[in-house]
Formats: structure tokens, sequence, C-alpha cells
């Protein structure tokens, strides 16, 4: 099953898609039809697939928790590129260059998205949520 659908505010129309991975998995993507975000790239092949087919530049990864279903493909897509990683600060995940905690500010420039980190333990003890606090 593939989701997906079209989103935003005034004139900066996001995109956004659920990349199915593994067996029962989905690696979200929002874009601007130019550049994206990724989220939670747990293998790179489908990513790396998604972003071919539609002409699309990896811009940032967002990271959730640490488990190597949701983080597995973020190092090989960041690799030679100066893609930001964001992920949580109390979790140890291979390429996150940017750790972020509670009440943290995600700022991505294309597409723009603002996001706020919330921490939201449970699945892990780290776990980290990105919410979409504005469209800056
Ligand atoms: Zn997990």
């Amino acid at each position: 099953m593939e989701i997906s659908g079209v989103g935003g505010v005034g004139h900066s129309a996001l995109e956004y898609a659920a990349i199915p991975a593994f067996q029962d998995n989905y690696i979200w993507v929002i874009s601007n039809g130019r550049d994206a975000v990724v989220i939670d790239p747990g293998d790179e092949a489908p990513v790396r697939a998604y972003l071919r087919e539609r002409r699309l530049r990896l811009s940032a990864i967002l990271l959730t928790h640490h488990h190597g279903d949701h983080t597995g493909g973020a190092l090989a897509l960041a690799e030679g590129q100066d893609i930001p990683v964001y992920g949580p600060a109390s979790e140890s995940i291979p390429g996150v260059t940017h750790p972020v905690r509670e009440k943290n500010t995600v700022q991505i420039k294309t597409p723009a998205l603002r996001f706020s980190v919330l921490e939201v333990p449970g699945h892990t003890l780290g776990h980290i949520a990105f919410f979409a606090s504005g469209f800056a």
C-alpha cells in the first residue's frame, strides 16, 4: 500500500508520501517537488528509488529513535553530501550530525519546514517526535 498526499499552507504546497519498507514499515518523505526531507530511512534503496524517480534532492534526514529499521539507511544516504541528520541527543545513532532534545527547533530551509522536538519515551527511552510547528 502506498500512502501519499499533498498539503501545505498558503502557496507552499508540500507533498508527503510513505514509502513501504521491509515487511510492515514506512519511510516518510516530505517534499516541495524539488527538495525532500526523509524521516526514519531504515533502508536506503527504496528512498533512493523514490528520489530518483521524482528527481528530488535530499536536503535533510530526521531520525526518531535508534532502531535499525528506522536508521539503517541514514549513513549511506548522507554519505559524501552536506545533509544534516537530526536525531535524539540521548541515543547513540551513527551519522547523526544534529542531536536534538525536547523543546529544540529544527528548521529546514527547503522544503521550508519547522519542527518542534518532543521527547516521547516508550518505544525506546530516547524516542523523539518531530511536530511540524510551522512552514517557514
Ligand atoms: Zn523501533
